[in-house]
């Protein structure tokens, strides 16, 4: 009752055009991930013996079918092996879902959220001062990742995000302003915070230390990056991996309204009088 249609002596059910869907869907997510990278020529090498083998066993050629049986039986433990970065970050990519997070279906049912106001406005006047002033800065914006494990490797603040606070940390002789702030559930998480490094090599050689560590934390979390850069004063904005160069305020607001959506914005306190 499942048959799809014929074509000559192939029986084609749904399942099969799922089944095919769904390896198109993983290879490509794959692919995706090792594009640009040595592993993509690993990867090339290892579909190549495989097709041999299929056509190897399909023309009944002994020797070789079984030599290279062989390599097949431990086919899966080597592409672990040899693929142990990519495989991680095809895991993490999948782990990190929104549908995999509590905090989302607390957020979708609006449990927990009612308390969640994210200054907004400060976020960006502090970012287009830093950038007129040419000061680095890097802010890990999360809205459902956990931050505790990050948050932990630099000082935990926890304070309502504020202008001032803000342009505190990044300033240059302050002891908070190397390495990643963390802004969690609308507040200054931490300061001083390490970020894990991306390894991808396609991310150009201009771009240093502090461009790869929010590619590399985007990579694992599903949280928005935002970088000042020291040397240009140019505003970018990472997510899913990908980088956002030389972003106005105005488009800098844009994406973090994006981004932050479903929360409630602040305007930014007024200034105390002198
Ligand atoms: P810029 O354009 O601001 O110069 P960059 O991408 O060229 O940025 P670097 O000049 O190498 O990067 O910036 C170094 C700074 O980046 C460090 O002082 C530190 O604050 C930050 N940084 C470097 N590695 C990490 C990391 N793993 N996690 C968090 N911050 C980091
Ligand atoms: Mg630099």
């Amino acid at each position: 009752m499942f048959f799809c249609f014929d074509i000559g002596f192939l029986e084609i059910k749904w399942v099969d055009i799922f089944d095919i869907l769904l390896v198109g869907i993983l290879i490509y997510n794959f692919y995706k991930l090792v594009r640009g990278t040595v592993a993509l020529r690993v990867f090339i090498g290892f579909l190549s013996l495989y097709f041999l083998y299929l056509i190897v066993q399909a023309t009944e050629m002994e020797l070789l079918s079984s030599i290279l049986g062989q390599f097949m039986g431990v086919g899966v433990i080597a592409a672990v092996v040899l693929f142990q970065d990519e495989l991680r970050r095809f895991l993490l990519l999948i782990g990190k879902a929104p549908a995999f997070n509590s905090e989302f279906w607390n957020s979708l049912f609006g449990k927990d959220t009612a308390n969640i106001i994210w200054n907004i406005d400060a976020i960006v006047d502090s970012t287009k001062e830093m950038a007129r002033t040419s000061t680095g800065a890097l802010i890990v914006i999360s809205r459902f990742d956990d931050m505790e494990k990050y948050a932990q490797t630099g000082d935990i603040i926890d304070c309502k995000i504020s202008k001032r606070i803000i342009s505190s940390i990044f300033f240059k002789n302050s002891p908070l302003h190397d390495g990643a702030a963390i802004f969690y559930k609308g507040r200054i998480m931490a300061a001083r915070c390490r970020l894990p490094l991306s390894t991808n090599e396609q991310i150009p050689a201009s771009l240093g230390m502090r461009h790869r560590a929010a590619i590399g934390m985007s990579e694992g979390t599903s949280t928005l990056i935002l970088i000042v850069s020291e040397e240009t004063g140019q505003i970018s904005i990472v997510k899913n991996g990908d980088i956002t160069k030389n972003l106005s305020p105005q488009q800098t607001r844009q994406m973090l309204n994006e981004y932050l959506s479903a929360e409630e914005k602040e305007i930014d306190a007024v200034p105390l009088p002198n």
